[in-house]
């Protein structure tokens, strides 16, 4: 079968906060297409690779016009006649054309857009699912524990609430679908506590309700009630995760968090007391992506029995994750596609964490479209772990969904989750 490609077009669409962004698609010589879409963070790392944005007076700064410019032209021209099936092949050209550090001539919304698109041809042309195509770095596919981010403070909400993510881990269960059914039924349940309490139920950028609770421990208390309440066993079914996202409360040495002013060693021992008074099983950017040393000591004191996560730290980037290795600054990797900006690199650096002892969790953006690689990508790879909000708002559930429909194939009871029960 022929499965060279034969043409791209890439076109803008919205996403889920009303930004344009980049949606690519790919047509093969035997006439099947894929197609894909790029989602967009809001609080970014540092290091991310590039996203191409226009900088001009249409949508506030935010139009993709040069990147699909790039996509239809340079790319399109790069990548005719090459074989859809060959990814490693295909992301080498598009990184090599780009020829920066950071993806910043192409755009890592331009790349990766066509990386995912050509998958998802390839997918098609062969009859298979995409996580078909995924190589099993931590296993044979399975399902993920979701990680449902119930209750939104930080960058994706407006209320006091400092921690950005506050997180049900449903893992307690023999199937998938249970845990998600849990997962939901405590999202209704929180809904109708906070209302029962006159606070706000309009829910945040990742469909997490975001009222004005002005303590972690206070939003804490509420989300342990919601899962007793809603008949859920606490630790035996379900867990808490966090996260912090705390490069956006970091300056110059110092955490400003709930009125107060945090060293670095205090911070560690805010986040150490918390895990102590509640069942917090996973923290993700507990300290700040330029606090190394704080990274190192929470790793070395807790690092035993927490999970922890880098997202800003490491930028889903193999090198970085190298030096995170090397240093012992954490023991888990968060993984987005958009970070490093091409599929074979996220390849790459879940094969370094998996060789490494390191946990890697698949994760959506703040920002996102109806496209669902990455329930393909965690079930494909089997890390066991994926983000992707709260059960609720349809950019979210997409991804809910779709390995909902994996799991018809592979079995609702493959389900990942022997990690988190002792
Ligand atoms: P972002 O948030 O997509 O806005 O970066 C998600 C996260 O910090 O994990
Ligand atoms: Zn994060």
């Amino acid at each position: 079968m022929n499965t060279n490609i034969n043409k791209i077009h890439a076109r803008y669409v919205l996403d889920s906060r009303a930004n344009p962004t980049v949606e690519a698609e790919v047509t093969l010589d035997n006439g099947s297409k894929g197609r894909a879409s790029v989602p967009s963070g809001a609080s970014t790392g540092k290091l991310e690779a590039h996203e191409l944005r226009d900088g001009d007076d249409k949508f506030l700064g935010k139009g993709v016009s040069k990147a699909v410019d790039k996509v239809n032209t340079e790319i399109f021209e790069l990548l005719k006649g090459h074989d859809a099936g060959d990814q490693d092949n295909l992301d080498k050209l598009m990184i090599e054309l780009d020829a920066s550090t950071n993806k910043s001539n192409l755009g890592a919304n331009s790349i990766l857009a066509v990386s995912m698109a050509c998958l998802n041809a390839y997918a098609v042309a062969t009859d298979k699912q995409m996580y078909e195509l995924v190589p099993n770095i931590y296993g044979p596919p399975s399902l993920p524990v979701p990680f449902m981010n119930i209750l939104n403070g930080g960058a994706h909400a407006d209320n006091k609430v400092d921690i950005q993510e506050f997180m049900i881990v449903p893992h307690g269960f023999d199937q998938f679908d249970h845990a998600l059914q849990a997962g939901v039924e405590i999202y209704h349940t929180l809904k109708k506590l906070l209302k029962d309490r006159g606070l706000a139920t309009n829910v945040g950028d990742e469909g997490g309700f975001a009222p004005n609770l002005n303590s972690s421990e206070e939003v804490l208390k509420i989300i342990i009630e919601a899962v007793e309440k809603a008949n859920y066993k606490m630790e035996e079914q379900v867990s808490i995760a966090l996260d912090a996202a705390s490069s956006e409360f970091y300056d110059n040495g110092t955490y400003l968090i709930e009125n107060e002013k945090l060293t670095s060693s205090d911070m560690v021992n805010y986040l150490i007391d918390l895990t102590e008074k509640f069942p917090i099983v996973s923290i993700e950017d507990g300290l700040a992506e330029d606090d190394w040393d704080g990274w190192n000591e929470i790793t070395a004191k807790i690092g035993n029995q927490i999970q922890l996560v880098g997202d800003d730290l490491f930028v889903t980037q193999s090198h970085m994750l190298q030096k995170g290795i090397e240093e012992n600054s954490a023991n888990s990797i968060l993984i987005k596609v958009n970070q490093v900006g091409s599929i074979s690199e996220t390849y790459e650096t879940m094969s370094l964490a998996q060789k490494s002892n390191f946990t890697s969790m698949v994760s959506h953006r703040s920002g996102e479209t109806e496209n669902v690689f990455i329930s393909h990508l965690v079930s494909g790879t089997s890390s066991g772990q994926i983000k992707t909000g709260a059960p609720a708002r349809s950019e979210r559930t997409a991804k809910y969904n779709e390995l909902l429909r994996i799991g018809e194939v592979l079995g609702l009871d493959n389900f990942n989750n022997s990690k988190w029960n002792s």
